[in-house]
């Protein structure tokens, strides 16, 4: 396996086809997820798996076919002599399966899969250059439809591919000038009404477009390297919110904020975490991380030594969105958590269907046994909530208190939700959340 050093062999590759009619085809093979492998294994072993992907490549494919590195985890095939395209298919299946089989590296079984996209000369493009760019782009499409897949480049993923290019350069921007916020959506306690909690929710004020959601942004920053900087950034506004908070009414009311996979799983994310607690002077017991199943169930023996040093720190550890990823039970039973967050697609549904009323009061029950705390999310009617409440629901987060409020409204609207809640239910409650 060569560098590109090859693209001469390529440039030579598509003047033959130029000359005998036959199409070449240019794969983008980027790995998946690799960069959690290096960075919770070690770059010895990274580079071991590197290797045993490129023979892997090698043989799957002929002789007169380039295998080559593009450098960190990104490898390049081009398949001269192509009759149809649809050959291009089975050879990017095949280059799939022969990655498949686990890989044992010191002692650790390593599944690696790839997302793969193919642009085919001279359809797609007619040079090198602009071959690569497009199976680049394809390779974007297979990674957002779920990884471990190929797909074909088409000339609308290129409209889209500058889209995403121009938002990746943007929300570099963006960070440096810092056009990034976070808004605060409070939690109730069923029982008592108080306000208990925050969740922190960030917004991206654009200069020209407004207030962006995270929905629209936090995709292509996970996609394209910018997730870690910009949770970074969360952790310290929050913690910086905090201190702010706690010469307040509104001190020791805990911020949850939410995480993304890379960042979760990033060597010194613990590291980061106590450095920013220290450095605001704020109580671990203030934060509260909220995590995906996905989060937790990829390499869920590392996540337990990751979860325990955070809640031995005194943070608060939750899971969010709970119900619509794969949990394993007896994994669920020995992470150190305090909280399950009820999906709102749950409580959205639970009048409209029994069995999701079902499955409600099963997640209720099941975080019972397990003795963690339960949070319904997106809470829009008070018939819901009664229903939360019957079925012992402890605590809910939605429109029918409120949305995501800017710091200085999320104050006024506590204090106001602490005077109401002082008159109309038991005073105590309220007490022991502002003393
Ligand atoms: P999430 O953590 O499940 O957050 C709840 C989302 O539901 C928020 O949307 C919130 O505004 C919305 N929501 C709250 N109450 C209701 C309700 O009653 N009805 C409805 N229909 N929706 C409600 P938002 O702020 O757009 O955030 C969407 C997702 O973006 C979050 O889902 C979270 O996964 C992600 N996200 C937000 N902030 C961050 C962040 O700082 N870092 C990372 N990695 N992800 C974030
Ligand atoms: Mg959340
Ligand atoms: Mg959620």
């Amino acid at each position: 396996v060569g560098e590109l050093r090859d693209r001469e062999t390529f440039e030579l590759a598509l003047k033959a086809a130029e000359r005998s009619a036959c199409q070449v085809a240019c794969m983008f093979i980027d790995l998946d997820r690799f960069k959690a492998v290096n960075d919770s294994l070690g770059h010895d072993i990274g580079d071991e798996l590197l290797r045993t992907v490129a023979s892997r490549l090698r043989a799957a494919v002929r002789d007169e076919d380039t295998v080559a590195r593009m450098g960190g985890d990104e490898f390049v095939i081009v398949l001269p002599n192509l009759r149809h395209s649809e050959d291009a298919a089975k050879v990017a299946q095949k280059l799939l399966d022969a990655l498949m089989p686990g890989v044992t590296l010191e002692g650790h079984e390593v599944i690696v899969t790839a997302s793969l996209g193919i642009s085919v000369f001279p359809d797609d493009a007619s040079d090198v250059h602009d071959l690569l760019r497009n199976a680049d782009a394809a390779m974007y499409e297979a990674k957002s439809a779920g990884r471990n897949t190929f797909y074909f480049y088409t000339s609308d993923m290129n409209q889209r591919a500058l889209e995403a290019l121009s938002m990746e350069n943007a929300l570099r921007r963006a960070l440096a000038r810092r056009e990034f916020e976070l808004h605060y959506q409070p939690k109730i306690d069923i029982a008592s009404g108080a306000a208990i909690g925050a969740e922190a929710l960030i917004r991206w004020r654009h200069p020209e477009k407004g207030l962006i959601s995270p929905g629209v942004f936090i995709p292509i920053a996970e996609e394209r390297g910018l997730i870690t900087a910009i949770g970074h950034w969360v952790i310290e506004e929050a913690a910086r919110q905090l201190a702010l908070w706690s010469r307040t009414p509104l001190r020791s009311l805990p911020v949850a904020v939410n995480l993304s996979s890379i960042q979760f799983h990033q060597k010194d994310f613990v590291e980061h975490i106590a450095r920013v607690i220290e450095t605001n002077d704020v109580s671990a017991s203030w934060l509260e991380l909220e995590l995906t199943e996905s989060i937790i169930m990829r390499d869920a023996e590392g996540t337990i030594r990751v979860l325990t040093r955070l809640h031995d720190m005194g943070l608060l550890l939750s899971i969010d969105d709970f119900g619509t990823g794969y949990s394993s039970l007896s994994y669920l039973r020995r992470f150190p958590i305090d909280k399950i967050k009820i999906d709102q697609s749950f409580v959205r549904e639970m009048f409209d269907d029994d069995d999701t009323a079902r499955i409600v009061s099963g997640i209720i029950g099941l975080a019972k046994s397990l003795k963690h705390k339960v949070v319904a999310e997106g809470v829009e009617t008070a018939q819901q909530l009664e229903l939360l409440r019957a079925q012992g629901c402890d605590e809910a987060q939605g429109y029918l208190f409120s949305p995501a409020l800017a710091p200085a409204a999320l104050e006024t609207w506590v204090q106001q939700r602490t005077l109401t809640t002082a008159i109309t239910r038991d005073p105590r409650a309220a007490k022991t959340t502002f003393p």
